[in-house]
């Protein structure tokens, strides 16, 4: 393997050990082969970042140091054997969404803060058996609800590119882990945006996969017909290793579809020259930050000057995306948590007086307040009464949403915009306007909508906070998105940025 751009412009082959953090995944992993270093020096590396620098980040609720390291030894062993898959012995954190078999895992809720889960999810199985080594569990907004990592019942998460700012959420300590350099790659999931709003306001490359790509199975629902699991990396190189050992069919997931999974890395270095590229329109048109917008812009240019042509596009029912996601999201949302009863598992109330005071208690006191307001809007659009007018017309819009992107993909292979209206926010500045905060999910939120691949790359900074150009992909073009979007890192050097403080 010849690992591409990394992190880090130094020769990563020369390396000193107190620098492991610089490296891609991709370079470690080909540090681990070539005998540079060992996967328990790896491991310790990363477990001694996170002991110094997750208090002030808040990345992280669980650290899993011990079984870490009884991992990285096995690890070892298999490297010196010859014949180890490529992914041996490399760390990372899992998004605190995922089960985990005899580890803590919360949802960053209340409700499951003493939930260790039986079992993990095939996401968890897939990349342990491809030899992945988990450092521990990622903070995220409670069940995923949330563009800010505000939402935790463990507290916010901070964004290492400015501690006053969020990282973006849900997939926030996912995202801060990654860019602080305290894990050199992430799982997340997104369900209007998870993985790629945070990818762009903490500079990395966020990859949501067409939805049944991953399996669903053991990731806590939120939205079953939205959520999709993937990848926080510095680059797309590092989430084309990392797809290989996730993607696939997974008879316990009754929605993961039976496709063939493509060589994603050998996808990477096709040339990009005709490449038709879609601009939404619509993403430019309103609510886009001027800054943002010519950031956007300049990423553009280096498609052209690689080859490619610029077509617009518009997708006329795209500004409706925001409406109908906050009907469809809660709707399922409210179903989906109603198996937190304080009966079966998760938190129970002390001494209720009868059966009702045990519900209402538990979930009155084992959910936040985000939480809340999604299953009251989604109890009520699901109601008899109100079933015709709002849940069943967001179903409507919602098909009209994905014929728009299948017309458009008719005559462009990739549809490109930006990620984020805006670059990071201040902790505290919408968490009291539920709408101003559901609005920074405006160009994320119509790829979940169609079930579409979409990706975050950083393309810039604006006064020292990253930008996010987004690629959007027809269904199952995992592979041309990681390939556009390594072409564009081959040109750039964004995503080799540090924040300062964790060089
Ligand atoms: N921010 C969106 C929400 O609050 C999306 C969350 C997600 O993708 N999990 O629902």
């Amino acid at each position: 393997m010849s690992p591409g751009p990394g992190p880090s412009n130094k020769d990563p082959s020369n390396i000193p050990m107190s620098e492991l953090h610089h490296l891609t995944l991709a370079q470690l992993a080909a540090g681990l082969r070539a005998r540079q270093f060992s996967s328990v020096e790896v491991t310790r590396h990363f477990l001694t970042r996170i002991e110094r620098l997750n208090p002030q980040l808040n990345a992280l609720i669980t650290v899993t140091g011990e079984r870490a390291l009884a991992a990285a030894q096995a690890a070892d062993r298999k490297l010196a054997s010859g014949g180890a898959p490529t992914l041996t012995g490399l760390p990372l954190v899992h998004k605190d969404i995922f089960c985990t078999d005899g580890v803590l895992t919360t949802c960053a809720s209340r409700m499951l803060s003493n939930f260790v889960a039986p079992y993990d999810a095939t996401v968890v199985e897939r990349l342990s058996q491809a030899g992945v080594i988990s450092l521990g569990k990622a903070n995220m907004d409670e069940f995923a609800m949330g563009s800010s990592n505000e939402t935790s019942y463990y507290g916010p998460v901070r964004n290492p590119w400015d501690l006053k700012k969020v990282p973006g959420g849900s997939s926030g300590g996912s995202a801060a882990a990654v860019a602080a350099r305290i894990a050199p790659a992430a799982t997340g999931t997104d369900t209007g945006g998870s993985i790629r709003q945070p990818a762009a306001l903490t500079s990395l490359t966020g990859l949501k996969p067409t939805y049944g790509r991953v399996s669903r199975f053991g990731i806590v629902a939120f939205a079953s017909s939205l959520d999709q699991a993937g990848t926080l990396t510095y680059t797309a190189e590092d989430a084309a290793l990392l797809m290989q050992a996730m993607a696939g069919f997974d008879p316990r997931d009754s929605t993961s579809v039976d496709e063939p999974v493509p060589d994603y890395s050998a996808a990477l270095h096709q040339p990009l020259a005709g490449l038709k590229i879609g601009l939404l329109r619509e993403f430019f048109e309103r609510g886009l930050d001027e800054a943002t917008a010519k950031l956007v812009r300049d990423a553009l240019k280096v498609y052209e000057s690689l080859g490619a042509k610029l077509i617009d596009v518009s997708l006329p029912n795209l500004p409706l995306s925001v409406p109908t996601y906050y009907v469809v999201a809660p709707a399922e949302c409210s179903s989906n948590l109603s198996r937190f009863d304080g009966v079966r598992f998760g938190y129970r109330c002390e001494n209720p007086v009868d059966l009702t005071d045990l519900y209402k208690r538990s979930r009155g006191e084992g959910f936040g307040a985000e939480v809340k307001r999604r299953i009251m809007t989604g109890t009520y659009v699901l109601s008899a009464g109100y079933y015709d007018a709002y849940y069943l017309r967001a179903q409507k819009v919602r098909r009209l949403i994905t014929d728009d992107f299948a017309r458009a993909f008719a005559g462009v292979d990739v549809l490109m915009g930006p990620t984020s209206p805006t670059p990071a926010f201040d902790i505290g500045a919408k968490v009291d306007d539920p709408i101003t905060m559901y609005l920074n999910d405006i160009y994320t939120i119509g790829a979940n909508l169609a079930g579409l691949p979409a990706m975050s790359i950083p393309c810039g900074f604006l006064g020292g906070l990253p930008v996010g150009l987004q690629i959007i992909g027809a269904h199952f073009a995992e592979a041309k998105l990681l390939n556009v979007a390594h072409a564009y890192q081959c040109e750039s050097e964004w995503h080799t940025r540090m924040p300062r403080g964790y060089e």
